[in-house]
């Protein structure tokens, strides 16, 4: 006897599920699409426990007629398509017919519908794929599905399931989406009992921006507008000072499709390249119109990638559309200098053009200036602060506290060079020559001891030691330091956390969140300290190191959005990177006057840590030339 049998209905549902929905989330997807598919001015979804527990989808649209109530649960039921002549020109969001029946396959589900034409609705419960009740009912005009218990007859998909509160990030961050892509239409999402998301359907994107990102976002976006004869673009396009760490503030979308596309987000990169520093994402929601007959949407039911027939079009435009915004609307910030110096900022030429690895935000480097300039009038911290950030502290106004007798600290560097061992001095390539070497403990630089010579383009610290020139790159050094200190006491146990005098509300999505709820103890020990403030906020109280709110602000973000994207596995390397992170900001940047006292101190305190000789990012921190090299260059000797 043969072997081979046809699957029953029930089961080959159960492994179609097992494609399409994958959480919470996806079932969401799917009953919104659903929703706008049929019509809907205004979308509901409510979730408890993640959407573990409970799923409930409710729209004004169209309604389902009560002759096909139930046939809807059925494999391949779509009333979107009639042929496969029309998957050409598909306008609609689901043609496939799955989503529904994968569902019921999977969870207890009701659902309570009907249509204009129909003075009566009707309520169909079907448990696991089996059809329980169906019977008239009243209702508005409209469809409700409540969807109960996911997974609970497949054990194997419901252990996939992460924390209630993960999900339901998820399911947050999937609505926003949707709904980003759909201003005209209201959503709202009620998470646990509480409005997370909540829309105006008015049709205007700009607004749908406020009430997803708040008010600091809305505020920061410039408009895109873009059409040729083949293609529409519009959308609105961050500010670089609202780019994150990661791409979760880029939406695209194509023809009403929220998609992913490599293609394109290389295109915005390109349009950003020389406004963003490495490592940074700009914001943007970008709707993409083009004729459907063009691209392939049919990629994969759950995935949203999408193929296009004409690549190098699609790159070419959007780039054109991306850096029209950017290019048309003067990239103004006013600086919080207070005072005289309150003028507008703008990206000159020139500054555009810098190579993107080597943009500096003009502003912080403009706040250090007036810092430098009103040193005598600001206050400093006071002594009883956490000692981890004296070198910070320090590097206003010096008072001279804190710093090491010289004598002992190039005692203490003396026995740190013998323990270190022999000579390592590694060559760095310097323009033509190799004459430029980087220090290194082998190469015994006690530092506090050198002549300051001076500084150079405000960034470089000149010394003269012995028969040697040395420079060390400020912005790097104190970075090391900066890092070395908060390492030793995250490793210590000890807190890092510092009070703010004023504490600062920071905006964000229901998802990130949900995740800094989750994430609580993890943050605490990197010393942010922070609480739920409603609305999409958080209020930050405490933080690892004492700076201005633009730069805490930015550290906090970076750190979150790199958190939110590493994958758990490898904590000690996410804890360092955060380090990393803290300490970039925490550290005095380049393109700033020093002091001879300020120098001293910053030199003092690279000769206390171990490795002073890179920088987190393994950049050197110091360089030395010889006077042998130097006087060879100069021929005065061969
Ligand atoms: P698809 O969306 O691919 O057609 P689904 O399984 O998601 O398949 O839905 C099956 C059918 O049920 C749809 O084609 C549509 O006719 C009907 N339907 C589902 N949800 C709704 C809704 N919210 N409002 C009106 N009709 C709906
Ligand atoms: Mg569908």
């Amino acid at each position: 006897m043969g072997k081979i049998i046809v699957l029953d209905e029930n089961t080959s549902n159960k492994i179609a599920a097992g494609e399409v929905i994958e959480r919470p989330a996806s079932v969401v997807k799917e009953l919104v699409e659903n929703s706008i598919d049929a019509g809907a001015g205004s979308i509901s979804v409510e979730i408890r426990k993640g959407g573990i527990s409970y799923i409930r989808v409710t729209d004004n649209g169209s309604g389902i007629a009560e002759d096909d109530a139930v046939i809807a649960f059925d494999r391949h039921a779509t009333s979107k398509i009639r042929s496969s002549d029309d998957l050409y020109s598909i306008s609609t969001l689901g043609f496939r017919g799955e989503a529904l029946a994968s569902i019921a396959a999977v969870s207890n589900v009701q659902l309570t519908t009907r249509t204009a034409h129909s003075d009566h609705g009707v309520y169909v419960e079907i448990s696991a794929g089996n059809v329980k009740e169906v019977k008239q009912t009243g209702c508005p005009i409209g469809t409700t599905l409540v969807v109960k218990d996911l997974f609970f007859n497949t054990p194997a998909r419901y252990k996939f399931l992460k924390k209630d509160s993960t999900e339901a990030g998820y399911v947050s961050d999937i609505v926003s989406r949707i709904a980003l892509g759909n201003p005209q239409i209201s959503f709202r999402l009620i998470s646990g009992g509480s409005t997370a998301i909540h829309t105006p359907g008015n049709n205007d994107l700009l607004s749908t921006i406020f009430s997803i990102y708040g008010k600091d976002t809305a505020k920061e976006v410039l408009e895109i507008n873009y059409s040729d004869s083949k293609i529409k673009i519009s959308g609105y396009a961050g500010k670089p000072e609202i780019a994150r760490s990661n791409r979760s503030h880029q939406s695209i979308y194509l023809n009403r499709r929220y998609i992913k596309s490599k293609v394109i987000t290389s295109a915005i990169d390109e349009a950003y390249k020389t406004l963003l520093m490495k490592n940074k994402y700009a914001f943007i929601v970008l709707n993409i119109e083009i004729n459907p007959m063009l691209v392939d949407v049919n990629v994969h039911p759950a995935k949203m990638e999408v193929r296009f027939s004409n690549e190098q079009d699609i790159f070419r435009s959007v780039y054109h559309a991306v850096n029209n915004a950017l290019m048309h609307n003067p990239l103004v910030k006013t600086v919080g200098l207070g005072g005289t110096d309150d003028k507008p900022f703008q990206f000159t030429e020139k500054e555009k053009e810098i190579p993107r690895t080597e943009y500096k935000p003009q502003s912080l480097d403009l706040e250090r200036h007036f810092l430098m300039e009103h040193q005598e009038t600001i206050e400093l911290p006071g002594d009883e602060k956490s000692t981890v950030f004296e070198c910070a502290i320090k590097d206003y106004p010096d008072t001279g506290r804190n710093v090491k007798p010289q004598e002992n600290a190039a005692e203490a560097f003396g026995s740190k060079v013998r323990e270190t061992g022999g000579m390592q001095t590694e060559e760095v390539q310097a323009g033509t020559g190799r004459q430029w070497t980087a220090a290194d403990p082998g190469g015994g630089v006690p530092l506090s001891k050198a002549r300051i010579v001076g500084q150079a383009f405000s960034t470089y610290i000149m010394l003269e030691l012995g028969d040697e020139l040395i420079v060390v790159d400020q912005h790097a050094a104190h970075e090391r330091i900066v890092f070395e200190g908060l390492k030793k006491r995250y490793m210590n146990n000890e807190p890092l956390s510092q009070m703010l005098a004023a504490p600062l509300v920071l905006e964000l999505t229901h998802q990130e969140i949900k995740f800094l709820e989750d994430e609580k103890d993890f943050f605490y020990k990197l010393g942010f300290i922070y609480e739920n403030f409603g609305n999409n906020s958080i209020v930050l109280r405490s933080v690892p190191y004492d700076g201005r709110n633009s730069s805490i602000k930015e550290a906090f973000l970076e750190v979150l959005d790199f958190v939110m994207t590493s994958s758990k596995s490898d904590c000690n390397a996410i804890v360092d990177d955060a380090l990393y992170t803290i300490a970039c900001k925490a550290a005095v940047k380049a393109n700033r006057k020093l002091g001879d006292i300020e120098i001293r101190s910053l030199l003092e305190e690279l000769e206390r840590i171990e490795n002073p000789y890179t920088c987190p990012h393994g950049r050197p921190t110091v360089l030395k030339i010889t006077k042998h090299e130097l006087e060879k260059k100069f021929k005065r000797i061969i």
